[in-house]
């Protein structure tokens, strides 16, 4: 009596719907965003750079993901890296136990969101791994905008010498997985596993919360 009593105080919005709901999201638009979700994460870990990637970038996903960064409610970052995380300890993959780096922004960026969203999610993502994770691994040392108005060439050249090596990062051998929200054309994260093996560093893949580059679950 007295826990339903308190229930309709700590009740707060669904951050998509706007019913009210004692969880991060209310049960409704949980199975949607889970509708989204691929049976096979792991359906593009091989190649040059494996990719991980949770769900399929659209719908209540691509709306969740928006209201992360651009209503900025990092709580969210931390819930999508837990079912990121989730979805990673479940596939059939060869587990190294990798050191996470997040795609970081640029200062100027980060101030104006005031997060990192792959950072938040890493956080989630590696309280349920238990993996180690660098926040600074990489710095983002050139602010690239708008590179979803670019083709393929012009996304390489504007990301060339865009990231750089943070200093926690200069002592260790760990593999190193990377994690971003959504992977577009995933140029950003070669750039990021260029400068990583340049500086003699192994990367297993990227892991990321969403893509349009597979099908629709
Ligand atoms: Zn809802």
């Amino acid at each position: 009596m007295l826990k339903n009593f308190l229930s309709l105080f700590i009740q707060s919005p669904c951050p998509l719907c706007r019913r009210r709901t004692g969880d991060w999201l209310c049960s409704y638009c949980l199975n949607q965003l889970l509708s989204y979700k691929h049976r096979r994460p792991h359906q593009l870990w091989s190649g040059a750079l494996p990719r991980f990637i949770w769900g399929y970038y659209d719908g209540r996903l691509k709306q969740i993901i928006a209201a992360l960064k651009f209503e900025k409610r990092p709580e969210l970052g931390l819930e999508l890296g837990l079912l990121l995380g989730e979805a990673w300890l479940q596939a059939p993959l060869e587990k190294l136990r990798p050191l996470v780096v997040p795609i970081p922004l640029h200062p100027d960026k980060l101030k104006e969101r005031g997060f990192n969203q792959a950072e938040l999610l890493a956080q989630g993502f590696c309280r349920l791994t238990r993996y180690p994770l660098s926040p600074q691994g990489l710095l983002r040392v050139k602010n690239t905008a708008a590179l979803f108005a670019l083709d393929p060439q012009a996304r390489r050249e504007t990301l060339k010498d865009s990231l750089t090596l943070g200093p926690s990062l200069a002592k260790t051998n760990q593999p190193i997985l990377l994690l971003d929200d959504i992977l577009t054309t995933g140029a950003t994260a070669e750039e990021a596993q260029k400068v990583l093996k340049r500086n003699g560093k192994q990367v297993l893949g990227i892991a990321a919360l969403a893509s349009s580059l597979t099908l629709r679950p």
